[in-house]
């Protein structure tokens, strides 16, 4: 197994975090990831599982049956989980980080009684819907819209690549309320998707990757949610949505360094078997240096990751470092998956090896919870800002 510079950050409660998910995602999730990628199957069977490792709770204290873990420890399990399967890590990651971390933290008493204790079980997934057919890296421009009407709102619109839409039972759903006040006229609702009339579900998308991840739009047509469904105060939706993706960020940032890590593992692997010129090919020099551009890159991401969970979880100013961590970790997961199919050659371009899933899995890393080119521009703000301050 190789080495981490990583683990002198872990506490021992970390440690044992990251042993056991590395397990379990090698012994439960690893036999089927293959049949997820390619049949876009979504791992029913694996969601009781992954509730009971508190995986489906991970940022949910006790007293709503969560597993009250830190963002090191979400950060760990969404890497071993993406080094296995990345399709799987993408379907935690977006229940966990966009569904319940918003309710947590901007939802009343009474909404996080309601819906965390099933959510916590998986019985009820989550997803988040601030996308839209013509509005994605330009998210203060939402067209669908909350109109009030007595103690309800009326919502009419359409909600572009929703993950874990097909299969979710709550929406965290961003709305226009008042497009004259830009993003100040953004409010944020929780949406019961299978129990209210008036929604509906679109075909499951054909992807390039993460293929077990189902992802479809969803309709509002007309349809009336209660003013009880408010998800903190109205007109501070866009606060809602930039929060919920700066933490999100972290999560795909480790997804990417797990997608980079089994990258290099297999590179590796593959490098001290196959022979050509009489000798194994990793004791080439070129092939010597793609290895270690690749383990010295993942340490790097790995590094930005685990320092951004770190600021969130002591309270500090993450959203920066967020940024920073998804945009090198996501451009690093690329790298390193190119470089793995190039060092199996021929074999790296057919589907008996893993590596051109992983190589497609890594793209979505640099386009979603914000492209690369939007997370430089969140980058650019936070330096000009600080430089002002
Ligand atoms: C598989 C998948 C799952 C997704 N899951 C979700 C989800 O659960 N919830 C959700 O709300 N959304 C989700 N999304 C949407 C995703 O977040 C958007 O696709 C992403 O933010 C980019 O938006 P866009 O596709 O509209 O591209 P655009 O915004 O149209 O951008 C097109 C290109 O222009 C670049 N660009 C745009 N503006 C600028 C600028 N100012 N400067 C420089 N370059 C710029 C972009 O970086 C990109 O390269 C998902 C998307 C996919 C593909």
């Amino acid at each position: 197994m190789l080495t981490s510079g990583r683990d002198i950050l872990l506490n021992e409660e970390e440690k044992l975090v990251k042993e056991s998910i590395k397990q379990f995602a090698e012994d439960k999730v690893k036999p089927l990831a293959r049949k997820i990628d390619a049949e876009h199957y979504y791992p029913t069977e694996l969601i009781p599982e992954l509730a009971e490792l508190g995986l489906l709770s991970v940022f949910v204290p006790s007293e709503y049956g969560g597993s009250g873990m830190n963002n090191i420890s979400y950060s760990l399990i969404i890497e071993e989980l993406a080094t296995v399967c990345a399709s799987t890590s993408v379907i935690v990651s977006a229940h966990n980080s966009l569904a319940i971390w918003p309710i947590l933290k901007f939802g009343t008493t009474e909404q996080k009684k309601q819906y965390l204790p099933l959510m916590c079980t998986g019985k009820s997934i989550g997803c988040f819907a601030l996308s839209e057919p013509g509005t994605g890296s330009d998210a203060a421009r939402q067209t669908c819209t909350a109109k009030e009407d007595g103690d309800d709102f009326i919502i009419n619109g359409v909600k572009n690549w929703i993950t874990n839409a097909p299969v979710s039972d709550v929406c965290i759903l961003l709305t226009m309320e008042d497009a004259s006040k830009d993003h100040k006229g953004i409010t944020a609702f929780i949406v019961d998707l299978k129990t209210t009339e008036g929604i509906s579900i679109g075909h499951k998308e054909n992807k390039l990757g993460i293929c077990g991840s189902p992802t479809a739009s969803i309709t509002f047509d007309q349809v009336r949610i209660s003013k009880k469904q408010l998800l903190g105060e109205r007109g501070k939706g866009f606060r809602v949505a930039m929060e919920t993706l700066d933490g999100g960020r972290i999560g795909i940032a480790a997804q990417a360094c797990g997608i980079a890590s089994a990258s290099l593992n297999d590179a590796l692997r593959y490098s001290t078997e196959r022979e050509t010129f009489g000798v194994k090919i990793s004791e080439h020099q070129m092939i010597q240096t793609y290895l270690a551009d690749m383990a010295t890159d993942l340490e790097a991401a790995r590094l930005l990751t685990y320092t951004a969970a770190k600021m969130k979880d002591e309270g500090m100013q993450y959203s920066k470092m967020a940024a920073q961590a998804k945009l090198f970790s996501s451009e690093v997961c690329m790298r390193n998956s190119h470089l793995a199919v190039q060092i199996h050659g021929g074999y790296g371009f057919v589907k008996d090896f893993n590596v051109e899933r992983y190589m497609r899995d890594a793209k979505i890393t640099e386009i979603y919870e914000g492209t690369s080119e939007i997370q430089r521009l969140v980058i650019a703000a936070n330096l000009i800002k600080e430089q002002s301050n």
